[in-house]
């Protein structure tokens, strides 16, 4: 399916490889740091207070280097990493894994780029992968399913918008007891670029319909939406559905 689809993962293809504290912003993280032998990738999971091993409020997040380091509004990235962090704070305890190999949904920095210049063309951000030949999602969870394992974890509250991460999770063997919507308000630049997401790759983004996005001021990265539903049938299109809470 993808040239990440094809990397075979063993149990043991994660090494960890270094435990260290995290002092943050946000409050004080373990770094848990990984070598993925299969990938090549450096991976790494914030740890944030006592994890229990069931229904731990857990964040997969993709490295978006634009959206989480430079700030960039053409995506929700870095508000949803900073909400994520501040929502496991809020909570007491939770992780947060940032996989690395997952840019501009799995096809590099670069290619990202060149779809971003393509998006200026009118093309929307599928229409701009496939231009250029690559796939419109590339990204592989599994080595955030090693993860979550090494750390003694078996089931997780999954903060996310996307019903395939959810999938693909679930596939790997995570068990998510609840989705935890982590819907941060849009903007003029990502606005075009969410709707596609919703509409073209499904992801659950009610808060589109009430949103103007005319306002300049910058979002609120506190700011997690009112709690919608965890997947449901008609929502995720088939997908496993959300057990009942364990
Ligand atoms: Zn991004």
């Amino acid at each position: 399916m993808t040239e990440l689809a094809d990397v075979r993962y063993d149990d043991d293809a994660l090494e960890r490889v270094v435990d260290t504290a995290l002092p943050t912003r946000y409050g004080h993280f373990r770094a848990i740091g990984y070598l993925d032998a299969a990938s090549g990738h450096e991976q790494v999971a914030l740890v944030y207070g006592k994890i229990t091993g069931r229904s731990a409020l857990t964040r997969v997040h993709s490295e978006c280097l634009t959206g989480d380091v430079f700030a960039s509004t053409r995506c929700e990235c870095g508000e949803q990493l900073s909400a994520a962090l501040r929502a496991i704070v809020a909570e007491g305890a939770g992780i947060l894994i940032y996989l690395q190999g997952h840019e501009g949904r799995g096809i590099g920095l670069l290619a990202k780029l060149k779809a971003m210049q393509l998006q200026e063309q009118g093309l929307d951000t599928v229409e701009a992968n496939l231009a250029l030949g690559l796939p419109v999602d590339a990204r592989d969870y599994r080595p955030a399913a090693l993860i979550l394992r090494d750390i003694g974890v078996r089931s997780i509250r999954l903060l996310s918008n996307n019903p395939d991460k959810f999938t693909a999770l679930w596939r790997s063997g995570i068990r998510i007891t609840e989705r935890v919507p982590l819907l941060v308000t849009p903007n003029k630049d990502n606005l075009p670029y969410l709707r596609t997401k919703r509409e073209r790759l499904h992801h659950l983004l009610p808060h589109l319909d009430n949103s103007s996005a005319d306002s300049t001021s910058p979002n609120d990265p506190t700011k997690l939406a009112s709690a919608i539903p965890p997947f449901s049938a008609d929502a995720n299109d088939g997908r496993p559905t959300t057990p009942d809470s364990v």
